[in-house]
């Protein structure tokens, strides 16, 4: 059976970018008669706002997207919030550090930043890392150890990664892609890409879809399901919803918190029909609820580039 997840960080309002992905990701497992999962991504506590854990729930509800298992919900695969599943991430660490590939990195930010400009970046996460500490001898190590606390790095195998992806399609990336990245934080935080990784592999996701800004992170991701012996799920990246200006949607593009929609009296179907249509869904802009959706989705369908929000998408934002 398959199963699928929606895992948002709750850092920002959930807006209507993070609605189509969980639509999408949503509608592929319901096609499919399959168990859909909802995770809160609370890793980083700095960033994450429990008001805002609390409302994601209620805004996916609303818009009728439902799931069998997450927060309170557990199948015995959970809890499904990552700040409870520490012990988990620490367990893979542990094996991660056995197959002798992880490294102490005492880079500072600074020299991290001066290494950007050079080639095969991650998009989502900047240059690549030079490998300036991975052949430190252990004097060097020690010596760099009084003056700062390393953040762990998994050493990455010099070879091409290639996946097929469920909307992108073929995807093949350079040997060394982005370099070898960080497990383990000099603050003691696990990385997004071991959690995520973890997470997916233990509560038996097979199907993950996510936003397109994802994409470049996925070699690391099957680097580490590779590495700690775990089957990968098949990967699909849906093209994001952005501002006019090309840029990520922001507070700058007005408010389109699914929350200050729902406040201004929009209808949860009018959304549901509205990104349909920007997703390639429908042909022509109508109410719907998204149990409707169901019956003739398919992963086809989805449009494969990035929408760009226009003035009468504004204005038709703006008029409920
Ligand atoms: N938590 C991530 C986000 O909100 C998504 C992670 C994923 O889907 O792999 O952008």
């Amino acid at each position: 059976m398959k199963r699928g997840r929606f895992a948002p960080t709750p850092s920002g309002e959930m807006h209507l970018g993070n609605a189509k992905i969980a639509l999408l990701a949503w509608l592929q497992i319901r096609s499919e008669r399959g168990e859909f999962i909802l995770r809160i991504e609370d890793i980083d506590t700095q960033r994450s706002r429990p008001d805002i854990a609390e409302r994601i729930p209620e805004d996916l509800r609303w818009l009728g997207l439902d799931w069998d298992f997450g927060p309170g919900a557990d199948d015995g695969l959970g809890p499904y919030s990552q700040s409870l599943r520490l012990a988990y991430y620490e367990d893979a660490l542990t094996r991660l550090k056995e197959t002798g590939r992880l490294y102490p990195c005492y880079c500072s930010r600074a020299e991290l930043l001066s290494m950007a400009g050079a080639p095969h970046g991650l998009a989502s996460e900047g240059a690549p890392y030079a490998g300036t500490c991975r052949h430190l001898d252990p004097e060097q190590r020690k010596a760099r150890e009084k003056h700062k606390s390393p953040s762990l790095r998994f050493a990455i195998e010099a070879e091409p990664i290639r996946f097929v992806d469920g909307i992108a399609g073929p995807q093949s990336f350079p040997p060394g892609s982005g370099g070898d990245f960080v497990v383990r934080r000099a603050d003691g935080l696990f990385s997004y890409q071991l959690a995520v990784t973890v997470d997916d592999a233990l509560m038996g996701v097979t199907d993950v879809l996510r936003g397109g800004d994802l994409l470049d992170s996925t070699p690391r991701q099957l680097e580490l399901y590779r590495a700690l012996g775990y089957a990968a799920p098949a990967f699909s990246h849906a093209p994001l919803l952005l501002g006019e200006d090309g840029r990520r949607l922001a507070k700058r593009h007005g408010d389109l918190s699914i929350s200050s929609l729902r406040a201004k009296g929009m209808h949860p179907e009018s959304i549901i029909g509205w990104l349909a249509k920007i997703s390639g869904l429908i042909d022509r802009y109508e109410p719907v609820a998204a149990k409707e959706l169901i019956r003739n989705f398919s992963m086809e369908r989805i449009a494969k580039h990035p929408y760009y929000l226009s003035e009468q998408d504004l204005e038709f934002l703006a008029s409920a």
